[in-house]
């Protein structure tokens, strides 16, 4: 952590940062993320250390009380490692986390008290569940090892396992290889929720549930939201999903935020050509449908060395001389709607450059 100010409840600026509210963030965030790195050496190499992977390459979002922040982009743009330097579960390189206007590690927040206000559900049901433990242990496991009785974390785990849809007689006693993985994810939401959280970050939760038990899963989500008034982070590569689930979306390339803003405008009306093209990728309802060309080419380049310039250059239909050697920051477009294009404000870019038909 880089920050070595404690900043007071409600002081909404994380140390050494400024203000999300100047990156059209919330103007009362929960969660507020200043400068996020994390660079990973990748194995090879001489002596085991190979070039270094740019997995987040500074990222700063605030998550307001009560929304749902919707990340998006393909794999490896960096949004599971983000999640996974939110949770702590890898140490950022650089960077502050400021969790209702307390900076974590500062002695207003430590580690422990913010890891128990929040929580994860990650993709794989099953790796996520000790196959050892039965479902209510596995539920009452938190609340336990956070001081409860064993009758006390039993009843909390039991009435959670109602709240998202599980008798717990019927599945209380039965160990994961034994539900399905519907039921195991709702297990997961069950145990995230143990601990009374107030961030619950979703990474890929229900992407590998057959459709018609993620909208169930995705219902029950949206039913606890309201009950618990939970905040939510959701992160997916399913642009459909995201759209139900969220109130602002944040596409992230190769390490970077390429967009972020209100949902319907992102998804109805995109300023970065990144993210029309993650749009327009998305498979029609419409079984005639055909696309004359795909509209993103190739793969992410290497983010153990990512293009200068605009990252997205290498893959930008609209890219100009500019865009190859400047990197374009990350400036208003529309209220409340940021993007990193030097084209996507109209007559902002470099003169000899097309204009975009989405800053048109
Ligand atoms: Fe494309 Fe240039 Fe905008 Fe990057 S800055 S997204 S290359 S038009």
């Amino acid at each position: 952590m880089s920050g070595t100010a404690e900043p007071t409840r409600g002081a909404a600026p994380p140390a050494g940062g400024t203000d999300p509210r100047d990156r059209g963030g919330p103007a009362q965030p929960l969660l507020a993320v200043d400068g996020l790195v994390k660079h990973f050496a990748s194995k090879g190499g001489l002596f085991g250390k190979g070039p270094v992977v740019r997995a987040v390459d500074g990222v700063d979002f605030a998550i307001a009380k009560g929304e749902t922040l919707g990340v998006v982009g393909e794999s490896g743009c960096g949004k599971s490692t983000t999640a996974r330097l939110l949770m702590q579960i890898n140490r950022p390189d650089r960077g502050d986390i400021v969790f209702d206007g307390e900076l974590l590690g500062s002695r207003a927040l430590d580690l422990k008290s913010y890891r128990r206000q929040v929580q994860m559900v990650f993709q794989d049901s099953y790796a996520s569940l000790n196959p050892r433990l039965t479902v209510e242990e596995s539920v009452a496991f938190g609340p336990r090892a956070h001081g409860l009785s064993g009758s006390a974390a039993l009843a909390r785990a039991h009435d959670l396992l109602r709240r998202v849809g599980l008798e717990p007689r019927r599945f209380g006693g039965r160990y994961p290889h034994e539900i399905s993985g519907g039921q195991r994810q709702r297990v997961n939401i069950a145990r995230a929720l143990a601990l009374e959280p107030r961030l619950l970050i979703l990474d890929e939760a229900v992407s590998a549930l057959d459709k018609s038990v993620e909208a169930q899963v995705l219902n029950l989500l949206a039913d606890l939201k309201r009950e618990f008034g939970l905040t939510y982070m959701f992160i997916s590569h399913d642009l459909n999903v995201v759209r139900f689930m969220s109130d602002r979306v944040m596409v992230m390339y190769l390490g970077r935020i390429a967009e972020i803003g209100p949902a319907d405008a992102i998804l109805a009306a995109p300023r970065h050509p990144y993210t029309a093209a993650l749009l327009a990728s998305q498979p029609s309802t419409d079984p005639d449908a055909r696309l004359d060309e795909a509209p993103l080419t190739g793969d992410p380049p290497n983010p153990i060395n990512p293009p200068p310039g605009c990252r997205f250059h290498t893959r930008c239909r609209f890219a100009a001389e500019v865009c190859r050697t400047r990197e374009p920051a990350l400036d208003p477009v529309a209220p409340a709607h940021f993007a990193a294009c030097h084209m996507a404000v109209p007559g902002s870019g470099h003169p000899d450059a097309p204009q975009l038909p989405m800053a048109a």
